[in-house]
């Protein structure tokens, strides 16, 4: 798909795909991936929204209550101006594709071509076969056999062999910080959890596949990296025909180096990780390698051992506080941030406690907190002791409470400092306002008339709050 437009191909007119990404940082990534193949197959992206397109690429996710709902909501408005404008297309890509299949195109027969995560590669394919047969088409499923050397096994896919590097940002302009997935997939299970039903078992990409788009997205202005899966940790294992991380860190060890060692890549981020699979040398890694920053996101989930092994998390309290001992070992002061589901089934008062006595332990830098809600198909929902609401409500409010003070007093601790700070963008709102990031992933903002944008420059905080800090550049 890699191909280089000819003069010929440039005196067509291009189509227009306008493309609305829903969810996590893995679906921009996919949304860019399924950009580049479009714009190989003489289809560009507008900016003038969806009234403009030919193609309209809904990227779906599945991860929040009521998915399809909002789907098909979406489809509703967009088939009126399909209505008034024969042979516009509509794709919907994604999870909510994945897990509902053709009971969303009997729902909604606008959608022209339905792809699951695993076979966004045949997107030009189905667009073809649409033309042809005037049918909706559709790919869903994993492909298994993938094997060490890259190939995705997709039987009937239109790509070529050659791997395909050159992602364009979503955007459409040139960005400072760029996602990358390296692997596809989980195969853990975790009880409350979706994602091994809508993207499947664990498929690693190659590593001179990864560092060769990388080197691209870097020529085109990229100055973070931040590498994307399910489980980042886990990456390799496959290519290796092995269930366990080897002792030395293993090949997601050997990537982090690869990629933080390019010319150019100033910060190289990674999401997301399990503890289950975080070994020392990777927590190592960030004291010897300084462009991994001094901040991880490593979500844990619940503080109890009862309701971790009922989550089948694979970890006890124990072994995630040894993870962040290793962590602050390596980078005193590091900071992490997690995941935490308040109300999972069967969740006593006692160990709820056990997750506020977690906050306070690790005193994280932020959360991710979510009220346990029951994903359809995950072991979880067939739990008997569903907690009522109430209590998940107050459960919540006590959990954010307490962490959004330890969080305004972390950030508080970082005025008068001085922090290298990565410009990422200038606000819209507020014109002169440049946004960036500390190492410790921590936003701060900053007012010059100056271009900052991909610039690491010295910042001296002067003070701020539990969303942002504010700071002034050291001249
Ligand atoms: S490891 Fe993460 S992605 Fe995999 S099943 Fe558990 S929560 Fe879901």
């Amino acid at each position: 798909m890699n191909v280089e437009p000819t003069k010929a191909d440039n005196l067509v007119l291009r189509r227009k795909v306008h493309i609305e990404t829903w969810g996590c940082q893995m679906n921009v990534a996919d949304s860019e991936r399924m950009l580049s193949l479009l714009e190989a197959n003489n289809y560009e992206l507008t900016a003038s929204g969806p009234e403009a397109a030919d193609l309209i690429l809904l990227n779906t996710c599945h991860i929040r209550e009521k998915a399809r709902h909002k789907v098909l909501s979406r489809l509703g408005v967009l088939d009126r101006i399909k209505s008034k404008k024969p042979g516009l297309k509509i794709a919907v890509t994604g999870c909510v594709a994945q897990a509902d299949g053709k009971k969303l195109i009997e729902l909604a027969p606008q959608i022209d071509v339905l792809i699951g995560p695993g076979k966004i590669d045949e997107l030009p394919r189905l667009l073809e076969e649409r033309e042809q047969t005037g049918v909706s088409a559709v790919a869903t499923g994993f492909d298994r056999h993938k094997d060490e050397h890259g190939d995705r096994g997709a039987e009937h896919s239109t790509i070529s062999d050659e791997p395909m590097i050159h992602i364009p940002s979503i955007s459409g302009k040139p960005e400072v910080n760029r996602f990358v997935n390296i692997i596809q997939g989980c195969n853990n299970f975790c009880t409350f959890c979706v994602v091994p039903f809508t993207r499947g078992r664990e498929i690693s990409r190659p590593i001179p596949e990864i560092v060769k788009e990388v080197e691209y997205m870097v020529s085109q202005g990229a100055k973070e990296i931040t590498l994307l899966g399910q489980n980042v940790n886990s990456y390799g294992l496959d290519l290796l025909g092995r269930d366990d991380v080897p002792a030395d860190g293993g090949p997601f060890v050997e990537l982090l180096k690869a990629v933080s060692d390019l010319p150019g890549v100033d910060r190289v981020r990674f999401t997301t990780s399990n503890p289950h699979d975080f070994t020392k040398p990777l927590a190592e890694l960030f004291s010897s390698h300084p462009k991994l920053g001094r901040y991880i996101h490593l979500p844990v989930q619940a503080g109890h051992d009862r309701t971790l092994e009922r989550m089948k998390r694979k970890v006890t309290v124990e072994e995630y506080m040894q993870r962040i001992k290793w962590l602050r070992d390596a980078v005193p002061g590091i900071a992490i941030s997690t995941d935490l589901i308040v109300g999972f089934p069967g969740e006593t008062e006692e160990e709820f406690e056990g997750t506020l006595r977690l906050i306070e332990a690790v005193r994280f830098s932020f959360i991710y907190s979510f009220k346990y809600s029951p994903r359809k198909g995950t072991a979880a929902t067939r739990f008997l002791d569903q907690i009522p609401e109430d209590i998940k409500e107050r459960r919540l409010a006590a959990l954010n409470q307490l962490q959004d003070k330890i969080t305004l007093e972390l950030a508080l601790a970082d005025v008068g400092s001085v922090k290298h700070v990565l410009f990422v963008f200038n606000s819209k709102k507020e014109p002169g306002v440049w946004i960036g990031k500390t190492p410790e992933f921590r936003v701060v903002r900053v007012h010059s008339s100056a271009d900052l944008a991909g610039k690491t420059l010295p910042v001296k905080i002067m003070g701020g709050n539990k969303t942002a800090l504010v700071g002034e550049l050291v001249h």
